[in-house]
């Protein structure tokens, strides 16, 4: 009997969709379905994800190699894992691979390198010899192997600079020298020295007497007597020193421990937080959900809560709850820019059992993450989407806070939306969900109506806080009254009230950059991006030209390119623009702007928000970011520009993206004892959504909503999925996308419940040189479609994306 795994190999190329077989050997016996192990794959060593094993009598007529080696002590992917892990590659037609990838910390947890050692009938003195009359560098690499073999040739450079890699395909090609694959774990444990008391606590204590006169020995045993141990890191913060270790592990007295170090870029906040009592509103939405937790069952909400009124409490109590079970949570938010509040107040809460992870983690950090909850060292998990895949043994609730924010949805393969995995995942522990959102997505709401998740409502804001006051401004009569500036006259001087009362201002513009655009006056050229089919943006700051999409940066031009007129302007305002404009009629204004520009590093956001929180800037100016999430009790004035510019988008998640912007950034204002007050200015006051908007009138919108989605068929009333043919050329997207219509289109005429529309052309024809077109299929039931998907091979090929249930159409 011989143990045979059916492996599929971690590598991202998209045609490779099936599993290999390897022999499980003896000294591996133990290891089985979801075990992560290393393979040999051609002339490499990759990490492979064990799917199934099976016995076999005889396998000596299979040319079946071995599994070298597992990567962790036990088992990564659990029952749970696998299954989730199959729904989404079912449901999002992509490749089992690249489904199970998402839970792993890193893209694979093994690096090939190749090593090189001296072949075996290689007599080296001769051989050294007679390289020496061809150049003494090459003799002296190959007695460098010699010597060190095996060798990587990161080495070989180092020691003897770019030009060994020559060398060495010179000496491998003459076969004296072999090169071999070898397999490097990349996720590695790191460990850290401590002391610790190597004797007990009484005699410890017991001892400290006889050191009154060393009395730096003493502050260590009385440390460790109340610590228990002490990193090697923190000697200098408690004023310790070498030499007292060493004479207290001399005397016996202490030990010096490797320890496992856990990364955590989180670890210092943790506040003590107040106890708060709750609401009635929070009770009597706890009073729904805590019952079905007992019942270790699943069950999903839908917790509608206004801006302002408590949901975070009710998250934090339901986890609570959890946590008494034993079972552990995730907590999803929709971006890290929101992280840090949610977390500080889960911290002050939870302390050591919440670890933070987010995509801009390292591999090393989000390893150790993972490896604290696998191992139930901590139960608690805050994060962006990818937090969603977290090793959990005894998942019992997720939150996902925010659920309407279309950053769940991951944009690039496997295009999975973060709500249907929680769902999913939930399912299968017996957990509950709870999806919280002022402006629940139309989709959800739908749902929740249709009891597929209960609905809880919590309709008002804490402690009386009022909605603030929205005036909605027309643009255009703006301008019909000479009045040109980028800020209308009641913002300004809502702005004005609101500096004197030393209160503070938000105002959210969805664009970065200094202006929009660069245009020639004389011939009206506009300067675009020559990877991308969209123009490029001016930034004040060295007087570039940026590509928002390909990161393509131009000096800019004095001269028009097409004409060589001189009347190059700018046109439209940026976030950099609009800041200058306030400066100059505010003098002395302190203003704080977050938008990509300004928030590259880790923590970026998060400093911008805290200083702003701490009322070191009157005015936060920035995209979308700003509008979201956090809680300053002093802002009291929110102004929203052109925001309802998206609704000139043709997609049917406009009108769905306009409200909750306005909603959402409207709900920063007024959140603590003073009241607030927002200005919208739009170009299309009498829209449903701005009017939604301004009146926090959340069913007035899904009433209007809802009818249009069913009179088009768009979801929840009908689903769709977007293909997208990819090129070099414009000619090949397009008739590739054109055979591939045709195709579907003789498939799917006995059904007159599928829509297939296009082809045409990406919003953005061409991105980074790559021209896209675009189908969409609009269907009741889209299982059908997929089927035939995969039929027709597209789900391999590397020129098309599926996108299943897509953000926009566009
Ligand atoms: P939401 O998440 O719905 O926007 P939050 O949970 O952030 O609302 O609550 C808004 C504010 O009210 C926060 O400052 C929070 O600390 C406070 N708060 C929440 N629940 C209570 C309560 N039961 N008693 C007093 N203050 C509360
Ligand atoms: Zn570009
Ligand atoms: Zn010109």
């Amino acid at each position: 009997m011989q143990r045979i795994a059916q492996v599929l190999v971690n590598i991202p190329t998209k045609s490779i969709n099936k599993a290999f077989s390897y022999i499980i050997p003896v000294h591996l016996d133990f290891i089985d379905i979801g075990w992560r192990v290393i393979v040999p794959f051609g002339n490499r060593k990759l990490e492979g994800f064990i799917i199934g094993v099976t016995d076999e009598e005889d396998v000596s007529h299979f040319d079946l190699k071995p599994i070298l080696d597992r990567l962790d002590d036990t088992v990564w992917f659990d029952d749970h894992m696998m299954q989730t892990a199959r729904w989404i590659s079912e449901y999002y037609v992509c490749n089992l691979v690249d489904a199970m990838r998402l839970f792993i910390p890193g893209k694979s947890g093994v690096k090939s390198v190749t090593t090189y050692r001296i072949a075996d009938h290689v007599v080296i003195e001769s051989m050294i010899a007679s390289l020496l009359k061809k150049s003494s560098e090459y003799s002296q690499v190959l007695m460098y192997i010699h010597k060190h073999q095996p060798v990587m040739i990161g080495k070989l450079e180092k020691e003897f600079g770019p030009g060994a890699l020559k060398i060495v395909n010179y000496l491998a090609r003459k076969q004296v020298i072999i090169g071999e694959a070898v397999a490097k774990k990349t996720a590695m444990h790191r460990y850290k020295n401590v002391v610790r008391l190597s004797v007990t606590q009484e005699v410890g204590a017991s001892l400290l007497e006889s050191f009154t006169r060393k009395p730096a020995q003493c502050r260590l045993l009385t440390y460790l007597l109340a610590h228990r141990e002490l990193p090697y890191d923190d000697f200098a913060q408690h004023n310790i020193s070498y030499d007292a270790v060493k004479k207290l592990v001399q005397a016996g007295v202490v030990s010096i421990a490797k320890v496992q170090s856990i990364r955590d870029s989180y670890a210092d906040i943790c506040a003590p937080g107040v106890q708060v009592s709750l609401t009635a509103d929070q009770q009597q939405v706890l009073g729904a959900i805590i019952p079905t937790m007992q019942a270790r069952e699943y069950h999903s909400f839908l917790l509608h809560g206004i801006t302002g009124s408590g949901k975070t409490q009710v998250y934090i109590e339901a986890v609570a709850v959890a946590r008494a079970n034993q079972r552990q949570a995730i907590v999803l938010v929709p971006e890290i820019a929101l992280t840090s509040q949610i977390v500080a107040r889960f911290k002050a809460r939870f302390c050591d059992d919440v670890v933070v992870m987010h995509s801009k983690l390292s591999t090393g950090e989000r390893y150790d993450a993972w490896q604290r909850l696998r191992t139930k060292q901590a139960g608690i998990v805050i994060g962006a989407r990818s937090a969603v895949f977290s090793p959990l043994p005894d998942l019992g609730i997720i939150i996902m806070d925010e659920e309407h924010e279309f950053t769940y949805k991951q944009e690039e393969a496997p295009r999975y939306h973060t709500r249907q995995v929680a769902l999913t995942r939930a399912r299968l522990a017996g957990g509950i969900v709870i999806m919280g959102s002022a402006t629940p997505s139309v989709e959800t709401y739908y749902q929740a109506l249709q009891s597929e998740h209960t609905l809880l409502t919590m309709a008002k804001r804490i402690a009386g806080a009022l909605l603030p006051e929205v005036t909605v401004v027309d643009m255009r009569e703006e301008l019909r009254q000479k009045r040109r500036s980028v800020i209308s006259l009641p913002l300004l001087e809502l702005l004005a009230e609101t500096l004197e009362r030393k209160e503070q201002a938000i105002i959210l513009l969805n664009r970065r950059g200094y202006a929009t655009f660069v245009m020639c006056r004389e011939c009206g050229h506009i300067i675009r991006c020559q990877h991308c089919d969209i123009s490029l943006v001016y930034h004040a700051v060295g007087n570039l030209l940026r590509c928002h999409y390909c990161q393509t940066v131009e000096k800019t031009p004095d001269i028009c390119p097409k004409c060589s007129s001189r009347y190059i302007r700018f046109f439209g305002t940026g976030t950099q623009k609009l800041e200058e404009n306030l400066a100059k009629s505010f003098p002395g204004i302190r203003i704080v702007r977050m938008d990509q520009d300004t928030t590259g590093g880790k923590m970026a956001y998060d400093r911008i928000l805290d200083a702003f929180a701490k009322g070191e800037h009157d005015v936060l100016l920035g995209t979308q970011m700003v509008a979201k999430g956090h809680d300053v009790k002093n802002v009291t004035a929110v102004g929203i520009i052109a925001a309802d510019s998206i609704l000139n988008l043709p997609d049917f998640r406009a009108a769905e993206r306009v409200f909750a912007l306005l909603t959402q950034a409207a709900g920063r204002a007024g959140r603590g004892d003073k009241a607030g007050k927002v200005v919208v200015q739009t170009y299309n006051p009498e829209h449903y959504a701005v009017q939604a908007g301004a009146n926090h009138d959340y069913t007035a919108f899904y009433q209007a909503e809802i009818g249009f989605r069913k009179e088009l068929c768009y979801p929840p009333y009908g689903q769709i999925l977007k293909l997208t043919t990819q090129a070099d050329e414009e000619g090949k997207a397009r008739s590739q996308a054109d055979k591939i219509i045709k195709k579907l289109k003789s498939m799917l005429q006995h059904n007159d419940t599928i829509e297939v529309i296009g082809p045409f052309p990406a919003p953005i024809a061409k991105i980074k040189d790559v021209f896209r077109m675009n189908i969409v299929i609009k269907a009741v039931n889209i299982i059908e479609v997929k089927s035939y998907l995969v039929d027709m091979g597209l789900t391999t090929r590397p020129d098309v994306i599926i996108d299943v249930d897509p953000i926009s159409i566009m």
